[in-house]
């Protein structure tokens, strides 16, 4: 995927307005709505015999990771940053489980419709605690705190934030664990 440099309220927007150009005869937001992605859906992919492979150097610049149909692999640059990580992770995912539906290379309709559209997914999935200890774990990547969702997905302590931050040496301490990152 071609990395998406949009805040989350941008890409909103241009989700809109792909909505509203094309808004009957885009059978993928019927697919989506349909067949969202959960934690079976993982669970599918992977017994469909979907990988993840780490890679170094191999990318274009801008671009985080990959998913190959035909090697059904999911490629990601390594050492990326959590956030990053995780997104994209969810970003190819995305593509992996609705297919030439929404495919963003040159043999697509829409490529970079898709691609946003994919990115547009990947942000919300991500922020589901639940979704992204699933995938984390399924795929065996090392788990990283770096917002709420992260947190509540892999703190052994507590899932109570505010209780946490109640100890006055933790005051300001943790504070960019109370949002969620969807930029
Ligand atoms: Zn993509």
């Amino acid at each position: 995927m071609e990395n998406i440099d949009l805040s989350w309220t941008g890409l909103q927007e241009k989700i809109s307005k792909i909505r509203d150009s094309y808004p009957q005869n885009r059978q993928i937001w019927t697919t989506i709505h349909y067949a969202p992605i959960t934690t079976k859906s993982i669970d599918k992919l992977i017994s469909k015999g979907i990988t993840l492979e780490v890679l170094e150097n191999k990318f274009e610049k801008h671009e985080y990771g990959r998913y190959s149909s035909t090697s059904k692999k999911i490629f990601l640059e390594a050492g990326l940053d959590g956030y990053e990580r995780d997104t994209t992770l969810f970003h190819e995912l995305v593509h992996a489980w609705y297919g030439k539906d929404l495919y963003d290379n040159d043999i697509a309709l829409f490529p970079d419709d898709n691609n946003a559209i994919a990115e547009w997914l990947a942000r919300q999935l991500r922020s589901n605690h639940k979704l992204l200890r699933y995938a984390i774990m399924a795929f065996g990547l090392e788990p990283q705190i770096y917002d709420r969702a992260s947190y509540m997905a892999f703190s052994q302590k507590t899932f109570d934030l505010d209780r946490q931050l109640c100890f006055s040496f933790a005051e300001g301490l943790y504070d960019y664990l109370k949002i969620t990152l969807m930029d």
